[in-house]
């Protein structure tokens, strides 16, 4: 009951911003990109549409800055983003944030989501019905986050966001560009390197390129 009315509040204020920006003959602010992300949470945070809502503690919807420009996208919720409904909290998030922060990336340059929002129990491999019903929830992220850069952790996110079968270690360390303009750079997920050093060098190597984008993009 709060939550919507807080939600009704800051429509309130967004049309009244609007409203003078109009009046002071200048455009319309863009759409608020936070309020749009929280309405949507709202929409689907009781979610039924696969099985995997019967053995989820937490809905996992995703985090960070709504006006990034940088997004990456996991697989799904392991045990402790399931537990806390965060993502990127456990071991493999740990590896991911850590390198992210080495490379000089501010946590306000990104936001964090999975194709998934739901843990498949056991940290089985998401199964192509799941990625059928969930995947529409990513592509409404992005499409509100509208990022220049998507980065995509692993073979899942990478080959339904790519639409292609190739397999990641082909993929990874490649550039590409979206229909849209936004550019994708694939890697290795961060759990498939914790126990590989070689995939862990391969997986820096490929952050680093996601960094080097953002610099060229900033420095614009
Ligand atoms: S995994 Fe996605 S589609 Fe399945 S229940 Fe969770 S939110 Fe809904």
């Amino acid at each position: 009951m709060e939550k919507t009315f807080y939600l009704e509040y800051l429509e309130i204020i967004r049309d009244f911003k609007n409203y003078l920006e109009k009046r002071m003959g200048r455009k319309p602010s863009a759409n608020n990109k936070a309020l749009l992300l929280e309405k949507f949470y709202e929409e689907i945070k009781n979610c039924q549409k696969c099985s995997l809502y019967r053995t989820r503690t937490n809905l996992v919807f995703g985090e960070g800055n709504p006006e990034a420009i940088l997004m990456f996208v996991g697989e799904a919720p392991g045990k402790e983003e399931d537990l806390q409904g965060r993502p990127f909290v456990g071991a493999a998030g740990k590896l991911l944030r850590e390198t992210i922060k080495n490379l000089g990336i501010p946590e306000d340059k990104f936001y964090i989501a999975n194709i998934l929002k739901c843990r498949p129990p056991g940290n089985r491999n998401p199964r192509p019905e799941e990625i059928a019903r969930c995947l529409p929830y990513l592509k409404k992220q992005i499409q509100i986050i509208n990022p220049k850069i998507i980065c995509t952790l692993g073979k899942f996110s990478t080959q339904n966001l790519l639409n292609t079968t190739r397999g990641i270690t082909y993929l990874r360390g490649q550039k590409f560009t979206l229909p849209n303009n936004t550019i994708l750079l694939p890697t290795l997920h961060p759990a498939a390197c914790i126990y590989k050093p070689y995939w862990r060098e391969q997986f820096i190597m490929d952050l680093k390129m996601v960094k080097e984008e953002i610099d060229k993009i900033t420095k614009t």
